[in-house]
């Protein structure tokens, strides 16, 4: 099984973006006030900003050594009784240690949430990622392995929680015209000029329309006072779930592209000095991106800016973007999850989405493996 259906349907909800889906997930679990919710730190901001949002506090998981995602040791150790949810990340598509998580969340009765948001179609012991918990969300922005615009959907295993989203759900109002039209020319501007080779350049205008509010941008002020967005009453526009529906059509296309350009990556760069990131036995991974570790990750950027690469930092920071104070105030203490820490200093990743060609992917690869 891949994902289920995305269009609209009692088990499959679509919602305005990736976050909010999470902010409904949890409020459909009663996490509110008072609670916890166990998260991954090398993440981005969207993730604590749903569960701010529901009122809860995040708490921050580091993640395995070598490894992306979430050290179920470290896990077992940080959860406290005001622990309310677990959330899984399966960053990049690599699936995360699911099964031993799993299996400890019901243990201990904490609901289970993965957060699939880079994930096309992994699987961890034969079993499609997605289908370990009660739920999983995933979001169809710009960057992401399913891009529809903006977007956010929700699959549910567990049938408990329908009603308590349904009942919710149809309160959601849809986008208003003024930000459903600008979501609609940034996509028809993203996917008409994105291509690896135009990414530096289109980054750097998508953060100057961000900045002068004129494009709608990633990451939103994250602080302790902020009231919660309007955007957590909204769903998905009916524009952009049609086109998710059709795009959903070529999912496997596109999951053999990524297999296709991951491959490539890994054997070109077996002799030089970046290495692939670990993934645990038994899985099998559809790469929203492919992340590597480097050295210095700096002077690899900016060797790949000068060189018109497409090489992508995140996550710079343990909660992207976010530093010092900021990453306070979302209840992230700086050396609480020391190798996510030290994978923000040295992770890269590469391009393995769709406009990435088989030319351009040995491009890359061969210039890193000159550069190292
Ligand atoms: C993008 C992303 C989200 C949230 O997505 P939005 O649609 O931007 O709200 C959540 N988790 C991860 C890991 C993501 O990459």
């Amino acid at each position: 099984m891949q994902y289920g259906l995305l269009t609209e349907s009692s088990q499959s909800l679509l919602y305005y973006r990736g976050r909010v889906a999470l902010f409904h997930l949890l409020k459909s679990l009663g996490v509110g006030p008072n609670d916890e919710v166990a998260t991954q730190a090398f993440t981005c901001s969207a993730v604590p900003e749903g569960i701010l949002a529901s009122g809860a506090r995040p708490l921050f998981i580091d993640t395995k050594a070598k490894q992306v995602n979430m050290d179920p040791g470290d896990l077992e150790q940080k959860i406290t009784s005001a622990t309310k949810a677990i959330v899984v990340q399966h960053t990049f598509g690599i699936p995360a240690e699911i099964v031993p998580i799993a299996r400890f969340a019901s243990i201990r009765g904490i609901p289970l949430i993965e957060d699939c948001c880079h994930v096309l179609s992994s699987q961890y012991n034969g079993k499609a990622v997605g289908t370990f918990g009660l739920a999983a969300f995933y979001s169809h922005e710009w960057g992401k392995p399913l891009p529809c615009g903006l977007g956010g959907s929700v699959q549910i295993s567990s049938s408990e929680l329908v009603a308590n989203l349904l009942r919710e759900y149809k309160k959601l109002g849809y986008p208003p015209w003024d930000k459903e039209l600008r979501q609609q020319i940034q996509y028809m501007v993203f996917s008409g000029l994105y291509r690896p080779f135009f990414f530096w350049p289109l980054r750097k205008a998508f953060r100057f329309f961000s900045r002068i509010g004129v494009a709608e941008g990633n990451y939103n002020e994250l602080d302790e006072d902020t009231e919660v967005s309007p955007e957590f009453t909204m769903r998905m526009s009916p524009r952009a779930a049609r086109r998710l529906a059709r795009k959903q059509t070529t999912l496997d296309q596109i999951a053999r592209h990524s297999t296709r350009i991951a491959d490539l990556y890994e054997s070109h760069l077996k002799e030089g000095s970046f290495h692939p990131v670990e993934k645990p036995g038994n899985s099998t991974t559809v790469y929203s991106r492919f992340p590597i570790w480097c050295d210095d990750k700096k002077q690899a950027l900016a060797f790949a800016e000068s060189n018109n690469l497409e090489l992508a930092e995140w996550y710079a920071t343990p909660i992207h973007p976010l530093k010092g104070n900021r990453l306070q105030n979302i209840n992230y203490t700086l050396g609480s999850c020391p190798n996510a820490e030290l994978a923000c200093r040295r992770i890269l990743s590469l391009p393995t989405h769709r406009k990435t060609s088989l030319r351009q992917a040995r491009k890359i690869a061969t210039s890193l493996l000159q550069f190292s």
